[in-house]
């Protein structure tokens, strides 16, 4: 499939999955049964998970998603972020929406959803990413919230999520580079009650591979080839390595990659202060003279 056909594709699976888990979010409602629902429809709709399905909740911005044996479930009220992706022959297609437990759209909420749409506006190929970032901060301070400074957009190519250049919630933390005609970028505005900053909190759920490295222990050595054929550079959860080894076992081997540089740990990231978080975001293909939106 040619490049840009896929990622259109790519855009199309995750825009039915955003629709039909929309259904799901009640009080109740499993994290665990929701992340292998968004995961099993990627692949019944002909594209494979680009990344496990996010589901952080209230204080977490990113970065959670279920085990197995979860038993957390949803409540009333919880601010709970579904970051989902679709990968087509590589092409990928990252967005994300926040929803309210129960209960509408809120300030927070609409506060990192006009900010996406503010976003997006700017978009076209010459335009710096830093302008992008400012209507991303305008947008939320605004509406009276925070943006995370310590969270951002970033640029996507085959097969790599995060393909150097950010664009982040906040304007004095963004750089010059300029959008090309053909760029794919993810935006995704953060906005948060607390103070605007995130950190990363255990445990890690999620992981990547990074490159080969010598491993002394067998059952490390066999896991990364079963990580690199499978995931190959892009993330993979911990919930999907349960039943390769031994709960023990994967653990160990899992922090031996990881100490080797083998691959790269992403751990909970929650907001600092313990402010809730909404995040909206979507993938677009930088147009000479706009945005396309895949998602
Ligand atoms: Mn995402
Ligand atoms: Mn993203």
């Amino acid at each position: 499939m040619e490049g840009i056909e896929a990622l259109i594709k790519a855009g199309e699976i995750t825009r039915k999955v955003k629709e039909e888990v929309a259904r799901m979010i009640k009080p109740g409602a499993k994290l665990y049964d929701i992340a292998e629902f968004v995961e099993r429809r990627i692949v019944e709709l002909g594209g494979k998970p680009a990344f496990p399905c996010n589901l952080s909740l209230n204080e977490q911005a990113a970065h959670y998603t279920p085990y197995r044996g979860d038993e957390t479930v949803l409540k009333e009220g919880d601010y709970l972020k579904v970051d989902l992706g679709a990968h087509v022959d590589g092409y990928i297609a990252d967005t994300a929406v926040t929803f309210r437990v129960g209960m509408g759209e809120d300030e927070l909420m609409e506060a990192s959803k006009e900010a996406l749409e503010n976003a997006i506006a700017t978009i076209r190929a010459g335009v710096k990413v830093r302008e992008v970032a400012k209507a991303i901060e305008e947008t939320i301070r605004g509406k009276g919230f925070n943006p995370i400074v310590n969270l951002s957009g970033h640029k996507i190519e085959r097969y790599k999520l995060h393909a150097g250049v950010s664009i982040p919630n906040v304007y004095r933390q963004a750089d010059t580079y300029e959008l090309k005609e053909g760029d794919v970028f993810a935006i995704e505005p953060f906005a948060t009650t607390g103070a605007g900053h995130v950190v990363e909190v255990p445990p890690t759920l999620i992981f990547m591979y990074v490159r080969d490295r010598p491993i002394r222990n067998v059952h490390a050595r066999r896991l990364l080839i079963h990580i690199k054929k499978n995931y190959k550079t892009l993330p993979f959860a911990y919930r999907w390595l349960q039943g390769f080894l031994p709960e023990g076992q994967l653990k160990l081997a899992l922090n031996q990659l990881e100490k080797a540089g083998a691959i790269y740990s992403y751990p909970i990231l929650r907001e600092i202060r313990g402010g809730m978080v909404s995040q909206f975001e979507h993938t677009v293909i930088v147009e000479k003279d706009g945005a396309h939106v895949t998602t």
